[in-house]
Order: C-alpha cells, then sequence, then structure tokens
C-alpha cells in the first residue's frame, strides 16, 4: 500500500465559473488559475502523484504551458490515472475536505463523488468527500479562495 497526500488553494476571482471535484457550482465568483481553478481535483492529483513517488502537478501540467490554459482538470486527473494504472498502481480509497466558507457545498457533493470516482475508474463508495468552512478565520473564512486536502491510498 502506499499514501498520498495533497493541498491545494486558489483565489476568488470574478467572471469565472466555480468548478469544484468537477461539478459547476453556481456562484457569483470562480476560482483564478491557469486551468479551470478545481482546487479539489488538483490537491486529488497531487495525492495521487505523491502515492505514487511521482512528485506533482506543477511538473506535470506546468502553469506556464498554452496546452494547459483553461484546461478542464478531469482530462488531468484521467492522465494521472493513466499513469498509475501503467505502473499498476489501484486507487484504493480517496478522502476529500474543501475548505470553504461559501458557498455553501452540500447539496453538489455527491455529484461530485460521482464525477470523480467515474473519472478514477473506482467505485463511489471508496471516495469520501467532505466540505467544511473555517468558522469565518483564515483566508477561507474570510472568502478570499477555496482550499482543499486530499488523502489517498493505492494499492500495488
Ligand atoms: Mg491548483
Amino acid at each position: 500500500m502506499r499514501v498520498g497526500h495533497g493541498f491545494d488553494a486558489h483565489r476568488f476571482a470574478t467572471g469565472r465559473p466555480l468548478v469544484l471535484g468537477g461539478v459547476t457550482v453556481p456562484h457569483d465568483q470562480g476560482l483564478e488559475a491557469h486551468s479551470d481553478g478545481d482546487v479539489v481535483i488538483h490537491a486529488l492529483c497531487d495525492a495521487l502523484l505523491g502515492a505514487a513517488g511521482l512528485g506533482d502537478i506543477g511538473r506535470h501540467f506546468p502553469d506556464d504551458d498554452p496546452a494547459f490554459a483553461g484546461i478542464d482538470s478531469r482530462v488531468l486527473l484521467r492522465r494521472v490515472r493513466d499513469q498509475l494504472a501503467e505502473r499498476r498502481l489501484e486507487v484504493g480509497s480517496v478522502d476529500l475536505t474543501v475548505v470553504a466558507q461559501r458557498p455553501r457545498l452540500a447539496p453538489h457533493v455527491e455529484s461530485m463523488r460521482t464525477r470523480l470516482a467515474g473519472d478514477l475508474g473506482m467505485p463511489v463508495e471508496r471516495l469520501n468527500l467532505k466540505a467544511t468552512t473555517t468558522e469565518r478565520m483564515g483566508f477561507t473564512g474570510r472568502g478570499e479562495g477555496i482550499a482543499a486536502f486530499a488523502v489517498v491510498l493505492l494499492d500495488e
């Protein structure tokens, strides 16, 4: 077994859709990024790459490469999945935590789980996703952005 951890944070920006866990969440702001800003998928990719000993998302998909401008992060996630498969690594379980003061994410959690588990080709029961606030403390609490943590287990 191999364990990986990932973390990411992005700042809010106006005039962009808010994409989290592969789902577009209705909100008046999106997240600033070279890609679609899906902070949940970025943390997840980092955890998967970390467990596999393959570095991080920035190494595989540089944010100064025009090929990745505005890219759907699910494409990146599926590419990471393929890299794991080439190394005979299977995703055993995933646990994700999204830290956001707003919007309220509870109504979207199940669709995020379904979508991410589908992209990883794993049973949805083995992919957990939860959302929390920081009770208005810190950058997420002040509504400056959204952060995400990921922990994964890979089976060889
Ligand atoms: Mg990122």
